[in-house]
């Protein structure tokens, strides 16, 4: 747990989140400016920073993001449709929170290259 971490806040409860699923390991909760239909982001319970800062002994953590995001798109409808999972690691990546997260959009046709 960082202090100044606002997705740490909100694994601990002390901000409140529309959280879709949570478990040891990992919290989904909804994006709060969603750019698509379905905007979740996936958070590890765990305060990493940045992709960055990840080492080999997070390699089942990341892992699990994955699969908590494709369990969340088939439960939500949309796995078949089809769907992106973004991890934006700093400022040229477009991090704003420093905390990893995957983001999970689906609910619409998304365009590529993106912006
Ligand atoms: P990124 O730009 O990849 O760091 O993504 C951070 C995401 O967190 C953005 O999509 C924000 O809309 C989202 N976000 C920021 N504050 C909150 C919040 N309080 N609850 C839910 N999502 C948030
Ligand atoms: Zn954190």
């Amino acid at each position: 747990m960082s202090d100044d971490c606002l997705f740490c806040k909100i694994a601990a409860g002390d901000i409140p989140a529309k959280i879709i699923y949570q478990d040891d390991n990992v919290v989904a909760f909804e994006d709060i400016s969603p750019q698509a239909p379905h905007h979740v982001v996936i958070i590890p319970q765990e305060h990493i920073a940045t992709v960055n800062d990840l080492q080999s002994e997070h390699t089942a953590l990341v892992g699990k993001l994955v699969t908590t995001a494709k369990s969340i798109a088939a439960d939500c409808g949309f796995a078949d449709q089809g769907y992106r999972l973004v991890m934006n690691c700093n400022a040229a990546g477009g991090q704003t929170v420093f905390h990893v997260h995957l983001h999970l959009l689906g609910g619409r046709s998304l365009t590529w290259p993106p912006g």
